[in-house]
């Protein structure tokens, strides 16, 4: 699964050819910057590629000219080992009952620019890579500031974030900032080599999963354009009234997370069909922006939800559910009056 990310094997990403190549280059020059900021969507090898960078950079075959990573050296093994003394991984502290905690304190962040402001032990860099940036408190990136207004010598600190517009601008300005191309001509190659799906599947998966390649990989292996297929269809009885409201979530088999990404995709997919003159006869007679509406509210409830809001998800859900069936009565209601 995509959480568990392979650190020994390269992994080839090509959507971040481009930004790799610039690294490499201002390494070579001596004009790597202090602070890295990684910004794409969930799912598209941020983790992967910082990692890959970073096991180069420390690598001791590429102590000169910065190449990918040998994979033999000690420091490579150290890497892989998940022990090198000169990696700092800042991540969300799990509590006492095994829970990952919402946010990640302060003390964690003075922590850790104390260790980067010692000498690395293995006489080369010494990287931090701080994998949740959305779950820095304010403080938490003031603390951060510091080393980056005052960084070491070779110290480098890598930021991963999936909203650009949750990091501070003083924190963004001194940090240079990597995104990459996700562009589905590219994707889609690359997800055919990796999963054998055919060019439509591949553009299918890749548009579910808003572009974001390892996302719709998973996807595809995981039966997904079956199950993105039957959920569609509940919804679309849902509106016909051939379901109640409350049926869909059994019905579906889902989780509740799972329902809300798909329900998002649904309303976009609807008002793609209605913009294009696509779809189910009813689509076409339904209140005008009204899918868009409710695509805008599905994505709202997932923004509040992954910012650690306490949202009742089922109750919200309910309401959506009920609109759509409620709409699809009053079509039907006039259509036979
Ligand atoms: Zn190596």
């Amino acid at each position: 699964m995509m959480d568990q990310i392979d650190i020994q094997r390269q992994i080839e990403l090509p959507w971040f050819n481009n930004s790799q190549k610039n690294l490499f280059e201002a390494y070579d020059n001596e004009r790597l910057p202090h602070g890295i900021i990684i910004a794409a969507p969930n799912g598209s090898g941020k983790r992967e590629f910082s990692n890959q960078f970073i096991k180069s950079i420390l690598c001791e075959a590429s102590k000169l000219k910065l190449n990918k990573f040998c994979g033999q050296c000690k420091s490579c093994r150290l890497f892989d080992a998940q022990t090198h003394p000169d990696f700092y991984l800042l991540d969300r502290l799990t509590d006492n009952k095994g829970k990952q905690k919402k946010s990640i304190g302060i003390d964690q962040v003075r922590n850790l620019t104390e260790k980067l402001s010692e000498m690395s032990q293995l006489s080369g860099w010494r990287v931090a890579l701080i994998a949740s940036v959305s779950a820095l408190t304010r403080a938490s990136f003031n603390a951060l500031l510091k080393t980056l207004e005052e960084p070491g010598q070779n110290t480098l600190l890598i930021l991963l974030s999936d909203n650009l517009q949750t990091i501070p601008a003083t924190v963004k300005s001194r940090c240079r900032i990597i995104q990459p191309e996700l562009k589905t001509s590219t994707l889609k190659h690359w997800l055919i080599s990796q999963t054998e799906v055919n060019e439509a599947i591949a553009v299918q998966a890749l548009n579910s999963c808003f572009n974001a390649p390892l996302k719709a990989k998973d996807f595809i292996q995981n039966n997904g354009i079956n199950i993105e297929k039957a959920f569609y269809q509940l919804c679309d009885q849902l509106l016909l009234n051939q379901i109640a409201p409350h049926e869909l979530n059994e019905k579906s088999g889902l989780d509740i997370d799972v329902i809300w990404r798909l329900l998002a995709n649904y309303f976009y997919q609807v008002e793609k069909d209605i913009l294009t003159g696509g779809g189910l006869q009813v689509y076409h007679v339904l209140p005008l922006k009204l899918p868009f509406q409710l695509y805008t509210k599905v994505l709202e409830v997932n923004r509040a939800q992954l910012a650690g809001s306490n949202l009742q998800l089922n109750l919200q859900l309910q309401a959506i559910l009920i609109q759509w069936f409620e709409v699809g009565r009053k079509i039907a209601h006039i259509s036979n009056s």
